[in-house]
């Protein structure tokens, strides 16, 4: 009888809720025991408390919760190795023998090497003395099963992120708002929006929203974009727009990777276009909220298949992240989808912007 344990780590996503009840239910239906460990990897270092049992009736409601109800935290000592071996140790007094994480890169980076590291942690708690070879054996393997939940959709290998059209939801209805105060003082506007080194969701609010002008990291402008972006703006009105609205991922820059900033942004447009501009930063209202439909869809989906895949799972398996690609959720190697992800940060780093894109859409 397995025994598995689900945690949210990293960013707070909508929809982690959702995969949390998913990978709850789908276990207890299985006929295994699921537990919670509350706040990230926090909660499996200190265990205790921190790690719950949870049953059938434990997670009623939380499909429609936003955030996520059992806790995240970025957490310093799991980064440490005595951190993990203090993890190790509370998930063999609990019992737990695999883990799912909703997490982003960061927090599936974490999971991957926990497990490589396993088999030495268990030695080392055995020559401590802090756990017999009795005790240890039964938990020889570890299984570690990653689901994306990030509203930035920065991970390679999926199509989407747990997480990332309730955000995309969220933001083209501020934009809305935003556009009708525009118009009515015929004014322009730049949003900055959230994504990080992605640029997926400006690109996508942008065009939800029929934006002017969008800046993302992984294509930046041309190098006259300055007095392109004011030719453009100044056509659509000369066409008879009332308003004007761009959109600047947080993320974006130029050829030179230097940093296009909102206010940069706006200053061109007050004094080139002679525009009253104003600046509309979204913050964490983007994250926030009840998660759309779509995300507690992708989020119970990938919740169930998570937890075949722990039970499928063999010591050879590389440890998997549960994806959707083009409307299939399918398993992908945890660590490839990770490594290419930050290639794409590489990339960019690199000037290398056609790779960057490459890397962002390859399965
Ligand atoms: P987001 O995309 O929202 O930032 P994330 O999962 O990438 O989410 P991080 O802050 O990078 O967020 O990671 C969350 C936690 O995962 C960290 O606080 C740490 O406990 C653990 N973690 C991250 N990277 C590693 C690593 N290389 N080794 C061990 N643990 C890690």
């Amino acid at each position: 009888k397995r025994r598995i344990g689900v945690m949210t780590s990293g960013g707070d996503a909508p929809g982690m809720n959702g995969a949390v009840r998913a990978v709850v239910r789908m276990t207890l239906h299985y006929g295994c025991e699921a537990f919670a460990i509350y706040e990230g990897y926090d909660g499996l270092v200190k265990g205790g408390d921190m790690i719950k049992q949870m049953g059938w009736e434990d997670v009623r409601g939380f499909l429609s919760e936003g955030g996520t109800l059992i806790g995240t935290a970025r957490c310093m000592e799991f980064m440490e190795r005595a951190g993990r071996l203090q993890a190790a140790k509370n998930m063999i007094v609990k019992g737990i023998d695999a883990l799912v994480i909703c997490g982003g890169d960061g927090s599936l980076t974490g999971a991957d090497k926990f497990r490589a590291e396993w088999p030495g942690l268990l030695k080392e708690l055995v020559e401590n003395g802090d756990l017999t070879e009795e005790k240890v054996e039964p938990f020889k393997y570890l299984n570690i099963v990653g689901l994306v939940g990030s509203i930035d959709n920065d991970l390679s290998m999926t199509d989407a992120t747990i997480g990332c059209y309730s955000s995309l939801a969220r933001i083209c209805e501020a934009v809305d708002s935003v556009d009708t105060t525009a118009t009515s003082h015929q004014r322009a506007f730049v949003i900055e929006v959230m994504g990080r080194h992605c640029g997926w969701l400006a690109l996508m609010a942008g065009v939800s929203t029929g934006a002017d002008f969008i800046f993302i990291p992984e294509i930046p402008p041309p190098d006259n974009w300055e007095e392109d972006m004011c030719k453009i703006i100044k056509k659509h009105r000369d066409l008879g727009k009332r308003k004007t609205i761009v959109i600047v991922a947080e993320g974006a820059h130029d050829r030179n990777l230097k940093k296009i900033t909102p206010q940069h942004v706006k200053t061109l447009l007050s004094e080139k276009a002679k525009l009253d501009t104003r600046i509309t930063t979204l913050g964490h209202v983007q994250r926030g909220g009840t998660p759309c439909a779509y995300d507690r869809m992708l989020a119970t989906l990938q919740g169930v298949e998570a937890v075949k895949a722990v039970l499928e799972a063999t010591p050879e398996t590389p440890s998997p992240v549960i994806c959707m690609i083009e409307n299939k959720i399918v398993r992908r190697p945890l660590l490839e989808a990770v490594a290419q992800t930050k290639e794409v940060a590489t990339a960019i780093h690199a000037k290398d912007f056609d790779r960057a894109m490459l890397l962002r859409d390859a399965e």
